[in-house]
């Protein structure tokens, strides 16, 4: 991988180069997720960003849940997470949990509140976020503040022991009630909550918050640069201010912040994500619409993809959004190396040959034509694709009176058939509405493989499929979730903006036999002329629109404006 070298000259890279020249001797990152929902791409970028920095500098990452707030966390997402940073091509030194330090934990808050730098607050939550004040409003001290050494010790222990119901009282840090920074102004380190912990089970009725285990957790397993986004700015102050006052036997660690990855058309936060499953706009979170990682794989978009993407964009210092259509660039720009080529007819018209030979018994002959699997890479060899005398094409590659421009088939003219022959419209047959409801034609014997000796030359080649031959199969095509570039800018809410088009579901499609085989999860094939598609990997026979061959919605957008 050339992540490496990308984000050799980011600023992160920078600051661990610093520390190592003036004598630290080690790097080691995480990534530390919640397990209270899926992987999106926002995580991918973090990931990347973490793994990237230990490799370069010839460090390690773990994997580190964040896993202090049970009512929100679950087991299914602890494994989906292992699965997906997997999935993206990351193998995690370790596998952590910060549930594990609750012990040690536990025992530096008691340590605290012996040097007097923390006290419990019988008061509850929404006083005390009263109290904080806010910018250039004065903190009010808690009346509980000047409590002695010995009452909070015993209340903790009591605390702890379950004597008190949920959120009656919190241990609080004494910091600094008028602290510019609202952190500092003696936050909240553990709460009373009785909720069962995927991990501890019933062990504990006492929860640390965030900013009472992230530090403390990178340090106890040896993390030297703990890379997080922006919006933990204004909480590096008070993980320092936890790290200087334990008597920590480890070096401590450095937290550093990048901008989180936004993507335009798309929500990137588990609650909006969760949003979008519960009022059953998508159908759940690895719906190929969605940004999580399951729903990108199930789309069929390659890690890789996504791996050059996010290195593409850097580590960047203020938050932006990047376009949808970069990301989808890079997956059309993988697929075209990898994706083996297939034909697919979405909207079949049946087409006759009418001079196709018959064999002894009066039966069509099947003819069968090699066709490569992949033209930009002759080494991934050919496969046979059965051709007879009725074919289905897309109904788009006819037309009755060709408008300008229209160079498919159209009566009396010659087309190509795909590496088969060319072909001839001669006349049409119309349904009951009207419709054009089967064409007939005449091939010419002396274009197999679709040249002519002549050297006459045809505008337009089209896919086919044998209907003799094709599988049925279903096709979602897809579009944007939202039609809002930012959702939710206009109105604050994006469910404002989501595109009611945002899947179509074709059910009356043929593909060629090729396609009947197995395909591992997540392969992605070129349905020729119509973009990349992904096989389902739990429907038979559903293929998922990855991304179409060149960017529609720029074109269709310049058109409409
Ligand atoms: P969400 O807002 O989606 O709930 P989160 O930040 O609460 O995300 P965590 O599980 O806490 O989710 O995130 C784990 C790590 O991933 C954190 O270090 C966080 O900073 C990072 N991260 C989350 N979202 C993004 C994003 N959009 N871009 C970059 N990094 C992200
Ligand atoms: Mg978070």
């Amino acid at each position: 991988m050339s992540v490496r070298e990308q984000v050799a000259g980011d600023f992160i890279a920078d600051v661990v180069r610093a520390d190592l020249a003036s004598g630290r001797t080690r790097v080691q990152t995480r990534f530390p997720p919640e397990p209270n929902g899926f992987l999106h791409i926002g995580h991918a970028k973090a990931i990347i960003t973490d793994f990237a920095i230990a490799e370069q500098f010839g460090g390690t990452c773990n994997l580190r849940f964040d896993d202090t707030n049970p009512d929100t966390e679950e087991t299914e997402y602890v494994d989906a997470i292992v699965e997906d940073i997997r999935w993206l091509g990351f193998t995690p030194e370790r596998v952590l949990y910060a549930s594990d330090y609750f012990e040690q934990l536990y025992a530096w808050a008691e340590y605290l509140v012996g040097q007097g730098l923390a006290y419990v607050d019988d008061q509850d939550v929404e006083t005390i976020s009263a109290q904080r004040g806010g910018y250039g409003k004065p903190g009010i001290p808690s009346p509980y503040r000047d409590r002695s050494v010995p009452e909070n010790l015993d209340l903790l222990r009591r605390m702890r022991d379950g004597e008190f119901p949920d959120g009656s009282r919190c241990l609080r840090a004494k910091i600094d009630m008028q602290a510019e920074n609202m952190q500092l102004r003696d936050p909240v380190m553990y709460r009373i909550r009785r909720s069962h912990h995927h991990r501890t089970g019933d062990r504990w009725c006492l929860y640390p918050l965030y900013d009472w285990a992230h530090g403390q957790s990178d340090a106890i397993e040896g993390v030297t640069h703990s890379i997080c986004t922006l919006e933990f700015v204004s909480h590096r102050p008070l993980y320092d201010w936890f790290l200087e006052h334990l008597p920590l036997p480890y070096e401590k660690p450095q937290q550093l912040e990048f901008a989180r990855l936004e993507l335009t058309h798309t929500v990137t936060s588990k609650r909006r994500l969760l949003a979008l499953i519960a009022d059953g706009v998508v159908d759940g979170w690895d719906d190929p619409r969605m940004p999580t990682l399951r729903g990108l794989r199930r789309r069929g978009y390659p890690p890789a993809a996504i791996r050059a993407f996010c290195e593409a964009i850097g580590v960047n210092k203020t938050n932006s959004r990047h376009s949808l259509e970069e990301l989808e660039s890079y997956v059309r720009t993988s697929l075209n190396q990898t994706a083996p080529r297939r034909m697919a007819v979405l909207r079949p018209l049946r087409l006759v040959l009418d001079n196709w030979p018959k064999d002894a018994e009066g039966k069509p002959v099947v003819e069968w034509f090699e066709i490569p699997n992949n033209p930009e890479r002759p080494e991934e060899g050919t496969r046979r694709v059965p051709f007879t005398g009725e074919l289905y094409i897309e109904q788009d590659d006819y037309a009755e009176v060709p408008p300008p421009k229209f160079y498919r088939l159209a009566p009396g003219r010659e087309v190509r058939l795909r590496g088969a022959y060319l072909i001839t419209a001669t006349s049409r047959v119309l349904d009951t509405c009207e419709r054009v409801a089967e064409v007939h034609a005449t091939f010419d014997p002396a274009t197999r493989g679709g040249d002519a000796p002549d050297g006459r030359k045809v505008r337009s080649t089209m896919h086919w499929v044998s209907a003799a031959h094709a599988l049925k199969a279903h096709v979602a095509l897809y579009d944007r979730l939202f039609t809002a570039e930012v959702p939710g800018e206009r109105t604050g809410d994006p469910a404002d903006d989501l595109n009611p088009a945002s899947r179509e579901l074709l059910t009356e499609c043929f593909v060629e036999p090729a396609l009947g085989g197995p395909t591992a999860p997540g392969e992605t094939v070129q349905f020729e002329r119509l973009g990349y598609f992904a096989k389902d990997d739990r429907s038979p026979m559903l293929f998922h629109r990855t991304v179409g061959l060149r960017d529609e919605w720029a074109g269709l957008q310049k058109r409409q404006a």
